[in-house]
């Protein structure tokens, strides 16, 4: 059975990274084996969820977990827990007048569109943002000045989609909340190291299961015990309707693990796949190719094509993601004139593929 066939959907090449848009990542045979096992058996699910936090909390040294069905399910659920504080009338009635108690402060710099902006999940949370200091900087200061007797949380995105020139850092805006006995909840939604951030101390630290970890489409939450008790208990107020299957809570788990062990793609792996893919690049008349490191100073290497010829970058991105098979490359530096590609979903053939396709549309043979 060929699905792309079947439902008349386009072949796509994902050469620009972990993308929401194409399905963000591939998940591994022993990921997959795992959701089998989940999907086809039953279990007492308050206990599958319980028990499956334990043992990751065991893996990354927190003192419990959630598995939840998006990093936004965890952030939703985690604040909507800590303004709720264990309230079983919350529960059911989550935007109630009785808890006035709502605030979360953000850094203005940090409340970006992932897909949906952080404030609709604090909104969908019962929560109140107040953003803390300016569009370009964020102080230590910036976010005390904003705590008043109605502040129930201090939100902070570590991502590489927030503004990152003069923020305060993670430890610092820890220290803050600590002193100010409030709790930090960290979105780590797309971050590769799953321990540090428990280690410095913010007491709910979320990631999306799909992204780093390659995971089925979900989210877990590492933290404190009562944060976490608490976000559990939304399973039966909001976050019904973020409901996560039993195949995926298994299928993260079993991801979790395997990722702990194995890590990822490392930055020599990923030199060695993209030589001869850059030499095949560099065949291609009227391009400037060399292989260059992630931005952000992560351990992702990508081949950097310049092309000098009539087309522009822009030009040929276009004709890659609307050929027959739909190429998508990484277009965030295409304003400067230079076209990326994130080999790490890309194997042999598709490599081929795109410089064959590239040939085609430059012109050469
Ligand atoms: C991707 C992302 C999310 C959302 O993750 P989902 O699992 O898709 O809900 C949240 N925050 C940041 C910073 C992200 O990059």
């Amino acid at each position: 059975m060929d699905l792309y066939d079947k439902y008349k959907l386009k072949r796509v090449i994902n050469a620009d990274g972990k993308m929401t848009i194409l399905g963000v990542s591939k998940v591994s045979d022993e990921v997959v084996d795992a959701q089998k096992l989940g999907a086809q058996n039953f279990f007492e699910m308050s206990d599958l969820l319980v028990k499956t936090g334990e043992y990751l909390a065991h893996l990354v040294g927190s003192e419990d977990a959630l598995v939840v069905n998006s990093a936004s399910a965890g952030i939703a659920e985690s604040l909507a827990g800590i303004i709720g504080q264990g309230s079983q009338y919350h529960v059911y009635h989550p935007y109630t007048d009785r808890i006035t108690k709502r605030e979360v402060i953000l850094p203005m710099g940090h409340d970006v569109d992932y897909g949906t902006p952080v404030d609709v999940m604090i909104s969908v949370a019962g929560g109140k943002m107040v953003p803390a200091g300016y569009s370009n900087m964020c102080k230590p200061e910036h976010l005390e000045m904003q705590i008043t007797d109605q502040t129930a949380a201090i939100l902070y995105i570590k991502s590489h989609h927030t503004v990152q020139k003069s923020m305060l850092t993670i430890p610092e805006a820890i220290e803050v909340a600590h002193r100010h006995n409030l709790p930090l909840v960290l979105d780590a939604a797309a971050e590769e190291d799953l321990l540090k951030y428990v280690k410095m101390g913010a007491d709910i630290v979320i990631y999306s299961g799909a992204k780093a970890i390659e995971g089925p489409a979900s989210g877990v939450i590492f933290g404190k015990e009562e944060y976490i008790k608490w976000a559990r208990m939304q399973g039966f107020g909001i976050g019904r309707a973020m409901k996560i299957g039993k195949e995926n809570i298994i299928g993260l788990t079993a991801a979790i693990a395997k990722y702990l062990k194995e890590g990822s793609e490392y930055g020599e792996s990923m030199i060695e796949r993209l030589k001869p893919f850059v030499d095949n690049l560099d065949q291609i008349p009227n391009m400037d190719v060399k292989i260059v490191q992630d931005g952000a100073g992560r351990a992702i290497y990508r081949a950097e094509v310049k092309p000098i010829g009539d087309l522009t970058a822009k030009e040929i991105c276009d004709q890659l993601r609307n050929g027959e098979t739909a190429i998508y490359a990484r277009e965030y530096r295409v304003n400067e004139g230079i076209i990326e590609f994130d080999i790490r979903a890309v194997n042999e053939i598709e490599m081929y593929q795109i410089v064959s396709r590239l040939k085609e549309i430059v012109g050469g043979n």
